[in-house]
Parts: C-alpha cells; sequence; structure tokens
C-alpha cells in the first residue's frame, strides 16, 4: 500500500503577468503552499481572514518562481525528489507514473519535457535509467531490455507519436488484454539500447506534437501525451533466475482548465461545448479513489462500494493500474503566481489536496516462469528435509518415501528445463541486442 505522492511547483511570473503587473498570491514554506485572495480586504479578524489565505500541504512544494531565491527549486532537484524514486522503482520491478497536472501555461511540459539545456524530469529519467544500466551491466550478469512508446490522446482518439508515416496514427484501437489489461492495439515499441536512441525518438515525437497543434488550433494544451518506458531486467539472484519488468508513464495532462464541465470560460465556449472528456474523467475517478481510500479510514463506517468510472475515458482507461492500482504515482501539480489566475489556481491546489488521499497496491511485476522456478525449488527444500526426517526414523523404504523421491526428481528436473528455457531466452534478447 502507497499513497500517491503529490508535489505542487510554482513557475515564475510569463511576460503577460508582467505585463498586466500582476502580484504574486503563493507562498511556499517547506511542504506547505499557500495562496491568498488579493480580492479579500486584509487585517479583518474572523472568517474573512482565514478565508483571505488558505494554506495546503503536500509532500513536496516547489518553488521554482524566482531563480536567485536561495530556497528556489531546479529541475535537478525535481528529478532528485521524484526521478530517483521513479527509477528505484524500476530497478525493483514496480510500475510507475508521474502526472503533471496544471492549467495551460503553467509548466506541464517544462516539468515533464523542459527546455533545450534545461531538461525536465522525462529526459533525466530515461538518462538515469541508461546511467544504472551501464553500472549494473559492468558489475554482474544483469540483462536489460528497454523499450518506448509516446502517444497522444486527442478528443477520446489515441495517435501514435513515433510512427514515421503519420496517416493512419489517429484512432488507434484500446483493448483489453485478460491478464495485461488495457493497451493501444498497433502502438509502435521502440526498443533502444542507450541514451540517444531515447532522445532522437523523444524528439521526433515532441515535432509530431507540436506540428500537429499549429494545424489544429492549439492541439497540445487540449491533449494529453504520455511517454512510456518498458522496463525488463533479468539476473541470477543467488543463482535463482529473476525477471521482472516494470512499466513507467510519463504522462503531459490536458491544460486543467478542460477540466471544469460547468465554468463555461470564453476559450470553452469558442469549442462548443466540447469539454475534455479525459481530463473530467480523471477527475471522478480521483474523486471515487480518495472516497474509497477515507471509508478505509473511517473502520467503524460501513465500506460503500465505490464506483471508479475507469472506463469512460481513454485516459483513465490506459492508466486504471496508475491510478488506485499496481504503481508507484506521483502528481506534479504546476500553478501561476500570478493573482490573476487565482481561480485557477485555487481549483489546481484543491484538485492535488484530493489525490493525496488515493491509496495504490504497488506490487513486483515477476515473469510467471521465474515464479514458477522458485516455487518449485521452495517445494524441492522441502521434500528434501521431509525425506531427510523419513530417513531418520528409518522409513526410507516405505511407499511414501518412494514417492516423494520421485517427486522429488520430478520437480529437480523441471527446474533443471526451466532454467535453461529461460537462459537461452535471455540470451536470444542479448544477441538481439549486441
Ligand atoms: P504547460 O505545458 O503547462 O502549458 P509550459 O510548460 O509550456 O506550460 O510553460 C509555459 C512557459 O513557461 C514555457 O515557456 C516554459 O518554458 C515556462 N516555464 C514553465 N515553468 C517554468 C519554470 N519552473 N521555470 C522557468 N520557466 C518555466
Ligand atoms: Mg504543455
Amino acid at each position: 500500500m502507497a499513497s500517491v505522492r503529490v508535489a505542487v511547483r510554482v513557475r515564475p511570473m510569463n511576460r503577460r503577468e508582467k505585463d498586466l503587473t500582476a502580484k504574486c498570491i503563493i507562498k511556499m514554506e517547506a511542504t506547505k503552499t499557500s495562496i491568498t485572495n488579493l480580492k479579500l480586504p486584509e487585517g479583518i479578524a474572523g472568517d474573512t481572514t482565514r478565508d483571505r489565505t488558505k494554506t495546503f500541504t503536500y509532500d513536496y512544494s516547489y518553488d521554482s518562481s524566482d531563480c536567485k531565491n536561495s530556497t528556489f527549486v531546479s529541475q535537478e532537484k525535481v528529478f532528485k525528489d521524484l526521478g530517483t524514486d521513479v527509477l528505484k522503482a524500476a530497478f525493483e520491478g514496480y510500475n510507475a507514473c508521474v502526472f503533471a497536472y496544471g492549467q495551460t501555461g503553467s509548466g506541464k511540459s517544462y516539468t515533464m519535457m523542459g527546455n533545450p539545456g534545461d531538461a525536465g524530469l522525462i529526459p533525466r529519467i530515461c538518462e538515469g535509467l541508461f546511467s544504472r544500466i551501464s553500472d549494473a551491466t559492468r558489475w554482474d550478469e544483469a540483462s536489460f531490455r528497454t523499450e518506448v512508446s509516446y502517444l497522444e490522446i486527442y478528443n477520446e482518439r489515441v495517435r501514435d507519436l513515433l510512427r514515421r508515416k503519420s496517416t493512419q496514427t489517429y484512432n488507434l484501437r484500446v483493448r483489453e488484454h485478460p491478464k495485461d489489461g488495457p493497451y493501444v492495439e498497433d502502438l509502435s515499441k521502440h526498443l533502444v539500447q542507450n541514451y540517444s536512441d531515447v532522445e532522437e525518438l523523444m524528439e521526433a515525437g515532441n515535432i509530431n506534437r507540436t506540428t500537429a497543434s499549429t494545424g489544429m488550433n492549439d492541439v497540445s494544451s487540449r491533449s494529453h501525451a504520455i511517454f512510456t518506458i518498458n522496463f525488463t531486467q533479468a539476473k541470477f539472484d543467488a543463482e535463482m533466475p529473476s525477471e521482472t519488468v516494470s512499466k513507467i508513464h510519463l504522462v503531459d495532462l490536458a491544460g486543467s482548465e478542460r477540466a471544469d464541465a460547468t465554468g463555461a470560460t470564453g476559450v470553452r465556449l469558442k469549442e462548443g461545448g466540447n469539454i475534455n472528456k479525459s481530463l473530467v474523467t480523471l477527475g471522478n475517478v480521483i474523486s471515487a479513489l480518495a472516497d474509497m481510500a477515507q471509508d478505509g479510514v473511517n473502520t467503524n463506517l460501513k465500506k460503500k462500494s465505490v464506483f471508479v468510472p475507469y472506463r469512460d475515458s481513454v485516459l483513465t482507461w490506459l492508466l486504471k493500474d496508475s491510478l488506485g492500482g499496481n504503481a508507484k504515482t506521483i502528481m506534479i501539480a504546476t500553478v501561476s503566481p500570478a493573482d490573476v489566475n487565482y481561480g485557477e489556481t485555487l481549483s489546481t491546489l484543491r484538485y492535488a489536496n484530493r489525490a493525496k488521499n488515493i491509496i495504490n497496491k504497488p506490487t513486483i511485476n515477476e515473469d510467471c516462469n521465474v515464479r514458477l522456478i522458485r516455487e518449485l525449488r521452495a517445494e524441492i527444500a522441502r521434500l528434501k528435509a521431509l525425506l531427510i526426517q523419513g530417513n531418520q526414523i528409518a522409513l526410507l523404504d516405505s511407499p511414501t518415501a518412494l514417492s516423494m523421491e520421485e517427486k522429488l526428481h520430478q520437480n529437480e528436473a523441471r527446474v533443471r528445463e526451466l532454467t535453461k528455457e529461460w537462459t537461452n531466452k535471455w540470451n536470444e534478447t542479448q544477441n538481439i541486442l549486441k
């Protein structure tokens, strides 16, 4: 069991806000973030003053508003706190997920992708992954397989951002695998062997994303981008084969101003009431999961069966496991510091506050053959112990002991066979990678 971890990050004032001589209304202190409503009068005792400034506590409150501040939080610091946890999870065989949530222009893409020379979480995580891989391969016999894919969800349709030919790339089907869950049919997966392989794909995908947005009225603020790393690790651990798979989703969400079905902003009216179904559903899923966790806390209350509407949108369906399921999940809520964005910022802070309550159940994703080998070996050890016991009380020639010995030999043969198959499979993979 692990709570979703939540970070809030405030960016510097942008040109527009400076031109409007906007005031800074966000204050951060340790893990606390406060927002002040400048429209309410200052200094009156009682309820009004309490309302004027609202304070929230998160796992992290990142002040990136002014690089001259001593408390300034850089891309490097965000990676050190959050990115290294993602890497740790990946190497332990857990799924991991990072969401960036916030209004358009608040710093989601900056935090996830970053700018040239000022890399964000995704490139840093990929770089870190390969630097750890090269450390591990230098010291022991571990083998790795890394694949990436990159997609965009726009108007509930899925587009592959890594297909060279752009025809027929919108509208990929989302299907469900009986064991592995929801997936995108025909989504391209790219085997990568070093960071520059990833960099190339990332750049191609980002260009693909922006090209579409110039043609189609700001697609990037209305679309969700999901960068996925499939990471498999195989090694012998005290002569036991071990193989784990970790899926890492790094998600740059659509601008949160599209999440509100009721607040008819100018932008929304222009879109003809076309609200972002995936973003609205994400909000509903988070609320349902947060309610469920609260029920868990109040154990004396009768447990409601809360319905979680994962299937209502493409985003939530694809990321089902990362939301209240088998993953270590992080949400980064990005906000503007300016008073002119008070409403959107407050709603982002509240949203992030709700997400804190979600509890996930991450488990290590172990290869099923490897698990079988481990179980058989445990059984062999048990049988051996029983036979030794039997020996001591001179039962060795009894029919039970004989059948036990037979079983033991069968199991040993099966383990040898499975281990050989598994080793061959990995040798083949390594030959392909070479
Ligand atoms: P979003 O993806 O949420 O729409 P962006 O990440 O594109 O927003 O950010 C909008 C602009 O603000 C970009 O020019 C970006 O470089 C800049 N920006 C955002 N966050 C920061 C930050 N923490 N430090 C410096 N510049 C930032
Ligand atoms: Mg963006």
